[in-house]
């Protein structure tokens, strides 16, 4: 070990890295070559070779583990990839709040202690027709404040039909029991009817419930009971009715060609004492939950000192501000936002990116490699719109010298990393989800996979 540290002192290729990353690297290697030992294989011990193994452990470990990558799959809320991109201004606005002092949890005008939701409360319910909103980490973390505001200790009604999962584990079941609630289920799977509710419902009942089938239908013979009925059922009860819309949106997505997710203020225009949904998915803006109802119940909510445990950050709060306020304007939203952006691109556009592409891939490839353009569906994924496949045109490559795992696998492992689809053994990039300058770094990419010299 000595003898390595002494090897880097005169060497640039350590210059600036720090003592202990370079010990880290130096026994990484020194446990390589034991391990090669061990086996039964001679190591070289050749110091050039040695530094240069250190040297290139020193990259890796210094190297950020959070990267921007290259999102080729068409999926525009793709939890793994980081859900919505932020717009410009909320960008801006971040790196503004992120670096100066700023009234979080100031009233400027009084001198007094403020509440950091004021930055976002009055602009919620501007645009929901809400008496009281409130922002904390993310949905997920709003229903079970919520629920365990409002009906802890007491049976919740909820559908069969909605007892939901959405991906990492959370299902509303288990979200139900860690929020003290018991949960009380009604109906059957595909059809509840307003008498299973109100047979339901006894003096322990403590909340109606309802969740939105965010990333799943059931289709054929079905039945629901609607929002309203279910207000007007716990009004003449006095039990609160609560919906989760999981990914509850401020724009009317069929003006758009879309089909219609339930807007929000919908879901408040229908008399909901609370209503929830997220930040990161139709809304585009950062990860958070929104929580919006009456004064009382979002009152009551505050007060709930686990209301602290998943308070919002004030980046995250700089981000939705920013975000929300351009939903004043929908055309200037739909243009702004990168989520709604996408998901709304027209085909005509698409063919566009999707011949841009096709081009610069067809430079870089060779005779043998099977390029071609194909009209295929993108997902718009994160628990929206389930059953939609959105009309786009794809870039597909069948080269010629290499498996297409293997394709996807380098491009996977290049840098930035390049994430698409295979499809019937096709390699398949779709242009909806590429941000400005993606095709030539794409198309870079293939020709060193590709051709290597
Ligand atoms: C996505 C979703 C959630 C969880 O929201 P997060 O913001 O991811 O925490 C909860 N309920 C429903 C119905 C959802 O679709």
């Amino acid at each position: 070990m000595d003898h390595l540290l002494d090897g880097t002192r005169e060497d640039d290729r350590f210059a600036a890295v720090p003592r202990q990353v370079i010990t880290r690297a130096a026994r990484t290697v020194l446990d390589h070559l034991r391990q090669q030992i061990l086996d039964g294989r001679t190591p070289d011990f050749d110091d050039a070779a040695i530094l240069s193994d250190m040297a290139y452990h020193c990259r890796e470990i210094l190297a950020l583990n959070l990267v921007p990558l290259i999102n080729a799959t068409g999926v525009v809320l793709h939890t793994n990839l980081g859900r919505a991109l932020l717009c410009k201004d909320a960008l801006e606005n971040i790196r503004t709040i992120a670096g100066a002092y700023s009234n979080l949890e100031l009233n400027i005008s009084t001198g007094k202690r403020g509440l950091r939701y004021t930055a976002v409360e009055s602009l919620i319910c501007e645009l929901t027709g809400a008496e009281a909103a409130m922002a904390v980490n993310n949905n997920a973390g709003a229903v079970l404040l919520a629920l365990n505001t409002l009906a802890q200790g007491t049976d919740v009604v909820v559908s069969r039909g909605e007892l939901v999962e959405i991906g990492g584990s959370f299902r509303v079941p288990d979200v139900m029991t860690k929020s003290g609630c018991r949960l009380k289920e009604v109906g059957t799977t595909n059809r509840t009817h307003l008498k299973d509710y109100a047979g339901a419902v006894t003096e322990s009942t403590g909340m109606l419930l309802k969740v939105h089938a965010s990333n799943y239908r059931i289709q054929g013979f079905t039945a629901s009971v609607g929002l309203k009925d279910l207000v007007t059922l716990g009004k003449s009860h006095g039990i609160p009715v609560m919906e989760d819309l999981g990914s509850g949106t401020l724009v009317d997505f069929s003006a758009y060609g879309l089909p219609s997710e339930p807007p929000v203020a919908r879901s408040v225009a229908a008399g909901a004492d609370i209503v929830t949904f997220s930040g990161d998915k139709l809304l585009g803006g950062p990860q958070a939950g929104i929580i919006v109802g009456t004064k009382r119940a979002v009152d009551s909510i505050r007060a709930n000192p686990l209301t602290r445990a998943i308070r919002i950050d004030k980046l995250t709060l700089a981000a939705l501000e920013a975000t929300l306020r351009l939903y004043r304007d929908e055309p200037t939203a739909v243009r702004e936002i990168p989520t709604l952006r996408m998901l709304t691109m027209d085909y005509d556009h698409i063919c566009r990116k999707a011949d841009a592409l096709y081009t610069q891939v067809k430079n870089v490839c060779g005779p043998n490699d099977k390029v071609a353009c194909a009209d295929m569906n993108s997902r718009p994924g994160g628990g929206s719109f389930p059953d939609l496949e959105l009309p786009t045109r794809c870039v597909t490559l069948i080269p010629a010298n290499l498996s297409v795992a293997t394709l996807e696998r380098r491009m996977r492992l290049s840098s930035p990393a390049i994430i698409a689809r295979i499809e019937n053994n096709r390699y398949i990039m779709d242009p909806r989800t590429l941000l400005p300058g993606h095709e030539p770094l794409i198309a870079s990419t293939l020709h060193t996979i590709l051709r290597p010299s």
